[in-house]
């Protein structure tokens, strides 16, 4: 145990997590050049295309320093606010973290919401200071602004860069030299935590964990004490670049477990693995059932792919378990199913995959949060509004409570005004203002989570020109005035297209809406008046104006290929369009009310 060392890298994105953790496999002669790959520890194609690590695995080295054999595992955590109660398992399942801040940008707002999990969790802070090797790298104010972070000394922040290999030695050293080997009772009940777990097509779920009293070996028979089910452990194992078999894993090790579970939502992350004879008395604390945090509609383009669309959310939720779905149905789009997310990257994921994996070509109906709605009649009991059409008749309306979130922003001083008005825009309150540096300021709000899931980003992004980070942490449900806002295209209302907005925004936004519609709905031989309604009363109105000739009309007497092309373009830019009355919608329509300017 004592020359065991469990370590995690944390960063705000891009900082460089994945080029250190490749260089530091490489430093440890733990990948052979043929094995040699870009970001080696995103083994998703989807997370290598977006430079991001979606999911957290954890991987094994090997590492000899004077003259001492030592084991270090290091826990890779995904970059994203969407899996963030993944991130704190992670971190959890460690003795140190390497905080890794960019010489260039310094200290953003993952670093901070990071560096406060890691502390929660007494966690032992290695600063490293990397892309030390850019010309516009600012090492001496950067070092100066981790040391105020940290409180550290100015020598214990290792000036590093993953792309050359400056500061991989002190970095593997202060790992051996400052982490803590990890504690644990050898002869108590085995008690490990799961911190991951990764879906295989031909093994089942592969269950990551990290064992803090006893062993578990190949063979026992087990028990996950918060599903409280029972297995037996087929396989255990290191993880290598390739999974390693072993007869057992011991106190303070990171291992993997098999045990033939086909649907990953048996696996929970933050549960504890114990022996099913000998149980433990105490689970692993901070466990808890992630629940979805966005809510949209997908429906099969084709409406005859409604089975197949079942068949393939069923496949997709074996090996994922934070998707939920059950089936809705649509005037307007007819069967389909309403989806749960832990956020927006991981409701584009899931498009993606359907895509992808599953050949499935599909709409989503806007995204919206889940809302608590109480009426007159039953004023204690919850109504979980996940859908716009499940909120209860106004009339009958006693109250309606939303999800908040304390967003955390750090920019740049002169950028303060501007992401302070985007935020009040946002229905956020200010919370606190705290000037990290003379430069840079962290602003703490108090949000509706509804009004940050969908443009947010882009807006913080545009106002701070790029200079101000975000993240955010659920802080409960609180009491809004919400009202449901109607689409009616040719005079027929459009279910899917309808959205809960704040009383107060929900003029402005109808009428952006009403604006959007108009330039992303086709033209066709009629006019399309596009109204937005609050119950019966109509509040804004556009129309789109009936095309006046045929497409393929210029084409009459040129050459006939040309023609089909055209057609066929037509075609294809069918694919995503869904005929509801006589009014066809394409997908960016059901969207449109997140692209709003
Ligand atoms: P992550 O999002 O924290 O995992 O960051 P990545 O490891 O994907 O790195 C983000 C970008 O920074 C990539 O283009 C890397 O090549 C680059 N990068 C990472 N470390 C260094 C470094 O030390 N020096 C320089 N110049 N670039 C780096
Ligand atoms: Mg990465």
């Amino acid at each position: 145990m004592k020359n065991i060392r469990n370590f995690c890298i944390i960063a705000h994105i891009d900082h460089g997590k994945s080029t250190l953790a490749d260089r530091l496999l490489d430093f440890t002669g733990s990948v052979t050049e043929r094995e040699k790959q870009e970001q080696l520890l995103d083994n998703m194609d989807l997370e290598r295309e977006r430079g991001i690590t979606i999911k957290s695995h954890a991987i094994q080295m090997d590492y000899v320093h004077e003259g001492e054999e030592y084991v270090l595992n290091l826990i890779d955590t995904p970059g994203h606010v969407d899996f963030s109660y993944e991130v704190s398992r992670s971190i959890a399942a460690c003795e140190g973290a390497l905080l890794v801040v960019d010489a260039a940008q310094s200290i953003q707002a993952q670093t901070i919401s990071n560096l406060y999990l890691a502390l929660e969790n007494d966690l032992e802070i290695i600063p490293v200071l990397n892309k030390v090797d850019l010309p516009s790298a600012n090492p001496e104010e950067v070092t100066d602004d981790i040391v105020d972070l940290l409180g550290c000394d100015p020598s214990e922040v290792i000036p590093a860069s993953a792309k050359t290999g400056i500061g991989i030695q002190e970095i593997l050293d202060a790992i051996i030299n400052r982490i803590p080997a990890p504690t644990g009772k050898v002869d108590a009940p085995l008690r490990a935590l799961i911190f991951d777990s990764v879906y295989n097509p031909f093994r089942g779920v592969e269950t990551f964990f990290r064992v803090i009293n006893g062993t578990i070996k190949k063979g026992q028979r087990i028990k996950f004490v918060n599903t409280d089910k029972q297995y037996d452990a087929d396989e255990v194992g290191t993880l290598k670049l390739k999974q390693q078999p072993k007869k057992e894993i011991k106190t303070g090790d990171v291992g993997y477990l098999i045990t033939g579970i086909k649907d990953a939502r048996e696996v929970k992350v933050g549960d504890t693995i114990t022996d099913a004879e000998n149980p433990t008395t105490e689970a692993v604390a901070g466990f808890e059932d992630v629940k979805p945090m966005v809510f949209a509609g997908i429906y099969p383009v084709d409406t005859e792919d409604y089975e197949d669309l079942r068949a393939s959310m069923e496949k997709l939720q074996l090996n994922d378990a934070s998707l939920t779905f059950v089936p809705e149905s649509s005037a307007a789009l007819g069967f389909g199913f309403r989806c749960g997310f832990l956020g927006m990257l991981h409701l584009e994921i899931i498009q993606e995959r359907l895509e992808r994996e599953f050949d499935m070509t599909v709409i989503t109906t806007v995204p919206n949060v889940s809302y608590h709605a109480f009426t007159n009649k039953h004023p204690d009991d919850v109504i979980l509004v996940n859908n716009p059409s499940d909120l209860p008749d106004p009339s009958t309306l006693n109250r309606v409570e939303e999800p908040f979130i304390k967003a955390t922003i750090i920019t740049k001083a002169n950028y303060v005004g501007p992401v302070m008005s985007l935020c009040i825009e946002k229905r956020g309150e200010i919370v606190n203002q705290t000037y990290l540096t003379t430069e840079r300021v962290e602003l703490t709000f108090d949000m509706p989570l509804a009004e940050i899931v969908f443009d947010f980003y882009d807006r913080l992004k545009t106002v701070s020109r790029g200079y101000a980070s975000f993240d955010y942490s659920p802080i409960g449900m609180r009491a809004s005035h919400l009202v449901k806002v109607d689409v009616l295209l040719n005079a027929n209302k459009v279910d899917a297209l309808s959205a809960l907005l704040h009383k107060d925004n929900a003029y402005d936004i109808g009428k952006k809406m009403c604006e959007k519609l108009k330039e992303l709905i086709p033209r066709q031989q009629f006019d399309i008046p596009i109204q937005a309604a609050i119950g019966a009363k109509i509040i804004s109105r556009e129309t789109v104006k009936a095309l006046r000739k045929d497409v393929t009309a210029k084409c009459y007497g040129g050459d006939i290929s040309r023609k089909r092309k055209l057609l066929e373009k037509q075609k294809k830019g069918k694919k995503r369009m869904r005929q509801v009355g006589n009014v066809e919608i394409p997908q960016e329509a059901f969207m449109a009310v997140l692209k709003l300017n």
